[in-house]
């Protein structure tokens, strides 16, 4: 049998609330749009150059398709194969999903496209809470920076009780190659993924310490394993997760694949955390 596959065009763009601070940075969908109209009106030939950029894309698009390679395709027939092997086959956990979900773990993963933590570690649907960003950073706790990882952390400990929070660093890391390549002055030359990686800067300046002999791409071994040491004690900083621990509902653990040597290493991290430091 056949799943059902729907294919929605989105046709509008809802306009969100503004709030203050997007107003004051000129980075609202109003500003991106005024600057649209701007640009329209100063290039009278933009019309001409918007057809033949069309005309570019859509030669694009026909190359792609000889190469035997279509999108919808794709992931149509995905979710026909999920449905027909997976779903319809086992209707006791899809029923059991439906009606909620009590994962045990918390992940944070790299987004990288080859270290999907339910593949190479076999979770089901409903074993684990993921996030996956770029070098699977932990940010520190900030009510302001970063608060989707806050929100993950925050909704995993506290509303699903996970009992551990598992971050998987991995070999050939670009955001870790990234990290290590910042110059020590500290400018940055991307909009958003040195800002990002910056979080594990404490991990790059230990293993350029302590490692200094290691060859560039040892390095970076060394560092996406002390990065991940960096967003375990990263998650010490939200309340939430220093109580669980103290009350011994949570676990932390830090790991580390390497798809390159097939080989996932799993460790505990002993913070020696005394009760009367963290009340
Ligand atoms: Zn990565």
């Amino acid at each position: 049998m056949t799943g059902k596959f729907n294919c929605i065009t989105l046709c509008c763009i809802q306009k969100p609330n503004v709030v203050e601070d997007m107003a004051t940075n000129g980075h609202t969908i109003d500003d991106a749009i005024n600057g649209l109209k701007k640009l329209l009106s100063e290039k009278h030939d933009l019309q001409v150059v918007a057809a033949e950029k069309i005309k570019q894309l859509t030669a694009e698009l026909e190359a792609t398709k000889s190469d035997g390679f279509n999108p919808v395709q794709r992931i149509r027939e995905g979710f026909d194969r999920f449905k027909k092997e997976k779903y319809e086959t086992n209707p006791t956990l899809y029923g059991e999903l439906a009606k909620g979900q009590s994962p045990k773990f918390l992940v944070f993963a790299c987004s990288d496209s080859r270290v999907c933590p339910s593949h190479i570690l076999d979770f089901q649907p409903g074993e684990a809470f993921v996030v996956r960003n770029i070098a699977n950073m932990v940010p520190p706790y900030d009510t302001i920076k970063h608060s989707g990882a806050g929100a993950a952390i925050e909704y995993a400990v506290l509303h699903l009780k996970v009992e551990n929070i598992v971050v998987i660093g991995h070999s050939c890391c670009g955001g870790i190659k990234g990290l290590m390549s910042i110059p020590d002055d500290g400018t940055t030359a991307s909009d958003f993924i040195e800002q990002w990686v910056k979080i594990g800067l404490p991990a790059k300046s230990k293993v350029k310490a302590d490692c200094s002999d290691l060859e560039y791409s040892d390095l970076c071994t060394q560092c996406e394993k002390e990065a991940v040491n960096v967003s375990l004690g990263n998650l010490l900083t939200y309340p939430f997760v220093r109580e669980a621990l103290v009350n011994k509902k949570l676990s932390l653990k830090g790991a580390h694949y390497d798809f390159v040597k097939g080989t996932f290493d799993l460790w505990n991290l002993d913070f020696g955390i005394s009760p009367s430091l963290l009340s």
